[in-house]
């Protein structure tokens, strides 16, 4: 065990490192960041900062000789920086699972081969072979590059055969391919955050549902309304691919549910996961606190809910809301609004900037907030002047 008062560290350093240092610290833990971008918003909630490449040798030994132990914040950290650390120190999720999840291909073929739900998907490298994945899969399909998309960045949908030979030349710039994918036609959009051990002791949060735009996580809510067999199933599912990774840490699974019930998985994060922000509010314990609790070897807390909760993404100009003092106001004086602004510096369109958590135990009036908070952040993203029809 990794008692308070220790040095720990972390690779990355988005808001997602910002909450694990605040969660940390606030246990008496000393935290350094590790991002290349000065910029990087935990930077400011770091004990210790490192700025220089990951692939710097003197930081690497820099930052293996000043942590303990060292987690992640984003999955495309490259692997073999955290190959290189966990030969000296203890880092959780380890590389193999890093590297597995990190590439959309392993991530499909080791869920496919467990027996996991998943849609039909093929790896392709060329034009010829596009077309040949969607004559076997058939239309529509989604092309995801293999490595290093997030946020619905590197995908492509295609709908008709026409759409497929524009594509040539972004296919050929993607130095791993891509993963095609049949279109799943998914009614709802949900996920489960779940966390295991050392021990294999596993703890899985409620069922979120989750609203995507333009491949970008809008807003979540807390627990996700339905059927209770649809929850319990989703939770089982996370349990056993969480046994099956054979892994320590804190994972997000995404699953697309089907109009007849059935789930599908569409991926797995080996980190905390934006839909789990809710977990800093309304829950006994945050994914970030169990982030610190597994990687220190503390003991693992079964998280209880306290209150349903909605999420919601403040994206690029949307974070304008609160130069607005009239808005700002409006905006906190909803009761049961939380605001977390990430303190990034530039604005660029759909850049995650902060969030909103709304807790309210009646859903009617959670709803009602919803709407509120939904338009003041369009409002402040619209061009001075222009007003909606
Ligand atoms: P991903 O980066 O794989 O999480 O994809 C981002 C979003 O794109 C998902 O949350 C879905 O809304 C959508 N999406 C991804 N893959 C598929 C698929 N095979 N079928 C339908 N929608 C998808």
């Amino acid at each position: 065990m990794i008692p308070p008062g220790h040095n720990i560290g972390i690779l990355g350093g988005g808001q997602l490192g910002t909450f694990f240092c605040a969660a940390a610290k606030r246990q008496g833990y000393f935290v350094t960041v590790w991002d290349p971008d000065p910029e990087a918003p935990a930077h400011a909630w770091a004990d210790a900062r490192i700025i220089e490449p990951f692939d710097d040798p003197a930081a690497r030994r820099l930052f293996m000789g000043c942590c303990e132990a060292a987690t992640y914040e984003w999955e495309n950290i490259p692997v073999e920086i955290v190959a290189e650390i966990e030969a000296k120190i203890l880092v959780r999720p380890d590389s193999r699972v890093l590297s597995l999840l990190q590439n959309r291909i392993s991530e499909k073929d080791f869920l496919s081969e467990h027996g996991f739900p998943v849609t039909p998907y093929l790896h392709v490298r060329e034009i010829a072979q596009l077309h040949a994945a969607v004559k076997t899969l058939g239309l529509p399909v989604v092309c995801k590059t293999v490595v290093s998309g997030y946020d619905g960045q590197g995908q492509w949908r295609i709908a008709r055969l026409e759409e497929i030979a524009p594509l040539a030349p972004q296919l050929r710039a993607s130095s791993s391919g891509w993963i095609v994918e049949k279109w799943v036609p998914f009614s709802r959009e949900l996920s489960v955050v779940a966390v295991r051990s050392e021990t294999g002791a596993v703890a899985v949060y409620p069922l979120v549902e989750n609203r995507h735009e333009e491949g970008i996580l809008r807003e979540c809510r807390v627990p996700a309304k339905m059927d209770s067999g649809i929850a319990d199933k989703a939770s089982m599912l996370a349990e056993a691919v969480l046994a099956a990774l054979e892994n320590v840490g804190v994972f997000c699974i995404e699953f697309f549910l089907l109009e007849d019930g059935a789930l599908m998985i569409n991926e797995i994060a080996p980190r905390p996961h934006n839909s789990g922000h809710y977990s800093l509010d309304v829950c006994s314990v945050s994914q970030f606190e169990q982030q610190l609790r597994v990687l220190c070897g503390l003991p693992l807390k079964n998280p209880q809910l306290f209150s349903p909760a909605v999420m919601i993404n403040i994206l690029g100009e949307e974070i304008r809301v609160l130069s607005s003092e009239k808005d700002l106001a409006t905006l906190l004086e909803i009761e049961g609004c939380r605001l977390y602004h990430y303190r990034k510096n530039t604005i660029k369109a759909r850049r995650k900037m902060g969030h909103i958590t709304l807790t309210n135990a009646k859903p009617e009036a959670l709803e009602t907030q919803a709407d509120l908070v939904r338009s003041l952040l369009e409002r402040a993203a619209r061009p001075a002047g222009v007003e909606p029809f």
